[in-house]
């Protein structure tokens, strides 16, 4: 969780409340419907992953935000995951 704000810094509230708050839920069939975050974690590729679920109906979702899409944050997120490698690597 704290990774994904100092990733995404300033565009940190922006980037994950446009992932959770739009998308729509195949279980419940509502569109737009919120995300509840349960984790946020670093993934491949510079994505954060987000873990949660609907909130409408409580069904498990992930969703993530490509950090691509944010100047800075891709180079940190690319950073901090080969920094994670090789630490677990040793
Ligand atoms: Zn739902």
């Amino acid at each position: 969780m704290n990774d994904a704000r100092q990733i995404l810094g300033a565009a940190y509230k922006y980037a994950i409340d446009g992932a959770v708050k739009y998308g729509d839920c195949p279980m419940c069939k509502k569109s737009p419907v919120e995300t509840v975050i349960k984790s946020l974690w670093l993934g491949p590729q510079g994505r954060i992953l987000i873990d949660g679920w609907c909130r409408s109906c409580k069904f498990k979702r992930q969703q993530w935000v490509d950090t691509k899409e944010f100047p800075d944050a891709y180079d940190l997120a690319m950073s901090l995951r080969e920094l994670r490698i090789e630490m677990s690597g040793r």
